[in-house]
């Protein structure tokens, strides 16, 4: 059964109001849509721990840089709709815009430090948009449990410091990131990529491996990155914005391998931003 979708606030409190009473857990999905097997991943995740599952759909304008980003990010609802099905989410939350920022919305929430770096440096404003939109997500729905991918790691870790410093009582839970057979991470925004963009698209996560193995190997990332770097404008890359190891849970740079290091990649092919990240 396709589940229902509820566009209003008020609709939404009403549902989690009658599952609450009856003692109901409740699990979050935030997504922007365009879904693919990756979110589908943590709605599996969330049905698999909690009695209810909201799963919510909002392309945030806040955490884009510019207009025509926003414009061009890809809008499936029917779709998205339907794949759901499959993981027996009981409820999809499709807020309109006044939902989430109504008339006179004047608050932002900024979560200092880790947002400096990596997406941070390149996107400015990106992760006050995110930490504005998902506590308000939380609290919208009420619910115990959210499901973050790790594919957004540095999202996840923001997501995590800021339900800590308010109070928010969700657990954050991080899950895997899900890939292509070739390897590629995958992200709404392959569909962005032009048939022969996408070949080339893979060559991100195999330098990224190959960068692992080295650095597993004793190497260091001043040793690494020059090479790693141009192979990667080589296969068709435009430009890097970076490649990176850091700790995993303060995101301080590294230089070579520890426990809980990630290596962490942001680069443009073809006009498209892909991003991926993996533990060393
Ligand atoms: P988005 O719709 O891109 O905002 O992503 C919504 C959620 O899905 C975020 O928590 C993402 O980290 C997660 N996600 C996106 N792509 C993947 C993937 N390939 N594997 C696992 N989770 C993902």
């Amino acid at each position: 059964m396709i589940a229902p979708i509820e566009r209003t606030l008020a609709g939404l409190r009403a549902q989690t109001a009658i599952w609450r009473k009856a003692g109901d857990t409740i699990g979050v999905v935030p997504t922007m849509g365009a879904l693919h097997q990756g979110h589908l991943s943590l709605a599996r995740a969330a049905r698999a721990a909690c009695d209810r599952v909201i799963v919510t759909i909002f392309v945030n304008p806040k955490q884009f840089n510019n207009p025509s980003d926003l414009d061009s990010y890809p809008r499936t609802e029917q779709d998205d709709a339907r794949k759901l099905e499959s993981t027996g989410v009981d409820l999809i939350y499709v807020p309109s815009p006044d939902q989430i920022y109504p008339e006179g919305f004047a608050t932002t929430v900024t979560v200092a430090g880790l947002t400096d770096m990596l997406c941070g440096a390149t996107r400015p404003r990106h992760f006050d948009g995110v930490a504005t939109v998902v506590p308000k997500l939380f609290l919208q729905t009420s619910a115990d449990f959210a499901f973050f991918g790790e594919k957004d790691y540095q999202q996840l870790q923001v997501v995590r410091r800021m339900a800590t410093d308010l109070d928010i009582p969700v657990t954050v839970v991080g899950c895997p990131t899900i890939r292509e057979e070739d390897g590629l991470a995958m992200s709404s925004r392959n569909l962005l990529l032009s048939d022969r963009a996408r070949i080339k698209a893979p060559m991100l996560a195999e330098v990224m491996q190959d960068i692992r193995a080295q650095l597993l190997n004793g190497a260091t990332m001043a040793q690494i990155t020059p090479d790693a770097k141009a192979r990667i404008l080589t296969a068709g890359f435009t430009k890097i914005d970076y490649l990176e190891l850091r700790d995993g849970d303060d995101l301080s740079l590294l230089d070579q391998a520890k426990p809980g290091a990630r290596l962490f990649a942001a680069a443009w092919l073809a006009g498209v931003r892909l991003i991926d990240n993996i533990a060393v």
